[in-house]
């Protein structure tokens, strides 16, 4: 079966991998992982996300809503500001609230004190290669600064979540980052029952010393008597998605430019706000060099330069890869342009065509 591109192609092999070792870590260490569906929203794989992870965690009431009826078990619903129509809603299913400052706690305690509530601290430490991702930039509005204000919560609280790295992939690191948390926030840990480490922490990639991660995350649960919850939304699915496009027009301007069937702005947006370029797999050696560029009519808008094996023609397929976290989440009809349809590879290989979007998405996706 030849499937029209574009589409996001979802392998769920790639994310058993990633599952796999998630749920290694919490044989090892006992800390439980909630998806950051902020990241990856793609519910018809969460049949078998669920089966390896503990529950999700969320940005919004809508993705805490989509949490608890596509995903189910622990639902943790954080919100960087609630409005009261949003506690209302979220008591109703939220297994924890986690407020981002103390005056929506203070705000919403009355409404929401049936729940574990938490409140996200910023430590002002971080680890992140991006000023627009890195929580701990200056006049950070992300999570509670001040220690003292901080304490006096801690008899509403259950539970205290910390978010502070992109990306990290460094051990080392990591574990110097906890034994600061342990030094500074340890007194207040020992009266709570459970910690939230977020996400950020890229322990599936391959080579990570997930031993020594997980004897450091059971030993901070030890010394602070505390269920420990780690977030990953792109360390879960890193690696199981690419957006499958076809070239649709070869155009020369001192190189050579294949222009494809879909856009780096609505298709891949995080490659242009982080300025990186897609991944496509091609050997380096190979001689038959094109800049890949989207259709949409930024001039900006171009996917990378790749040398590939064979000369491009039109309808040539190509493939990027790590097309699943913060992807389709952002996916958008700029320009009015087809929209990939969603395609999953099941685990007995079967393909399947999730959805597939036309004229009429379009057109509702406003008024
Ligand atoms: C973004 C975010 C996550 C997930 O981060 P990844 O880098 O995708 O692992 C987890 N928790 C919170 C609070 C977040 O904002």
């Amino acid at each position: 079966m030849k499937i029209a591109t574009p589409y996001y192609l979802i392998d769920e092999k790639k994310i058993l991998h990633n599952l796999q070792i998630i749920q290694q870590v919490h044989q090892l260490s006992g800390a439980k992982s909630v998806l950051a569906l902020k990241c990856f929203s793609t519910w018809c794989v969460f049949d078998l996300m669920q089966e390896y992870m503990d529950g999700t965690t969320s940005s919004s009431l809508f993705e805490a809503r989509l949490g608890f009826e596509k995903f189910g078990k622990e639902t943790h619903a954080y919100c960087v500001g609630y409005s009261r129509e949003d506690i209302l809603a979220v008591v109703e299913f939220a297994d924890k609230i986690i407020f981002n400052s103390v005056s929506q706690l203070e705000k919403y305690y009355d409404v929401a004190k049936s729940k574990k509530l938490g409140l996200r601290v910023n430590p002002g430490i971080s680890h992140s290669h991006f000023d627009l991702a890195d929580p701990a930039r200056k006049h950070s509005r992300l999570g509670v600064t001040d220690k003292d204000v901080l304490a006096k919560q801690i008899p509403l609280l259950s539970g205290l979540m910390f978010h502070y790295n992109c990306e990290n992939d460094d051990f080392d690191a990591f574990s110097q980052q906890l034994d600061a948390i342990g030094d500074c926030y340890g007194d207040m840990l020992k009266q709570l029952q459970w910690v939230s480490l977020g996400g950020g922490l890229y322990f599936t990639k391959e080579g990570y010393p997930i031993e020594k991660f997980s004897k450091k995350l059971a030993e901070f649960a030890a010394e602070f008597n505390v269920q420990v919850y780690l977030e990953p939304g792109e360390s879960a699915i890193t690696g199981s998605a690419e957006l499958v496009t076809s070239v649709v027009d070869l155009v020369h301007n001192q190189m050579d430019i294949a222009i494809v069937d879909a856009t780096v702005e609505g298709h891949m947006l995080d490659l242009l706000i982080y300025r990186l370029s897609a991944k496509v797999e091609v050997d380096d050696f190979e001689n038959h060099k094109y800049m890949v560029a989207g259709r949409s009519c930024l001039a900006g808008d171009v996917f990378g330069t790749f040398n590939f094996k064979d000369k491009l023609e039109i309808g040539s397929e190509i493939r990027f890869a790590d097309a699943a976290g913060y992807t389709m989440v952002k996916k958008n009809w700029f320009n009015g342009l087809q929209m990939p349809a969603i395609v999953v590879r099941r685990l007995d290989d079967t393909v399947e065509v999730i959805r597939e979007f036309d004229y009429n998405d379009f057109k509702n996706s406003l008024s």
